[in-house]
């Protein structure tokens, strides 16, 4: 077995998630993925591993280690088509309102808050104490439905 197979399957074992071996190895997600199946290396995806509670922790650290403070923005948008650019603009936005969100539910966790439900789709309500719908989009449909 080539030493990357090794390396891999040593990883695996002690329990590292797919994307940590890559990290690790400094090879890509996808040449873990290639060279595990090859060889028959059983790995895992973040989300198999342990607790909800550890899932999110390795999520969260994970994604502060991609923002580096030292990413160079200006040097990596240049050569980007301006759609791409976009697009990666909307997919931002929506990362920031899920992670406003999750934190505004730990918020809610650790002050004790009772959680409250949507009443047209029965998610969790975060954000304003006063809010009753969980997004615009349900408090419109509410809207629509007391107006018929
Ligand atoms: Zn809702």
């Amino acid at each position: 077995m080539e030493q990357q197979a090794k390396d891999i399957a040593r990883l695996a074992a002690e329990g590292c998630a797919r994307v940590e071996i890559a990290k690790r190895l400094s090879i890509t997600e996808t040449q873990v993925t290639r060279v595990a199946t090859e060889h028959g290396i059983r790995t895992r995806n973040m989300v198999d591993l342990a607790t909800p509670a550890e899932t999110l922790t390795r999520m969260a650290v994970q994604a502060s280690s991609h923002l580096a403070d030292d990413i160079d923005v200006q040097a990596a948008v240049i050569g980007l088509e301006p759609e791409y650019v976009a697009d990666l603009m909307h997919e931002l936005r929506t990362g920031e309102a899920e992670l406003r969100k999750l934190r505004q539910r730990l918020d809610a966790l650790q002050g004790g808050e009772p959680a409250r439900a949507c009443p047209v789709c029965g998610k969790s309500v975060t954000g304003r104490s006063d809010a009753v719908y969980c997004s615009t989009a349900c408090r419109v449909n509410a809207h629509r439905a007391r107006n018929h």
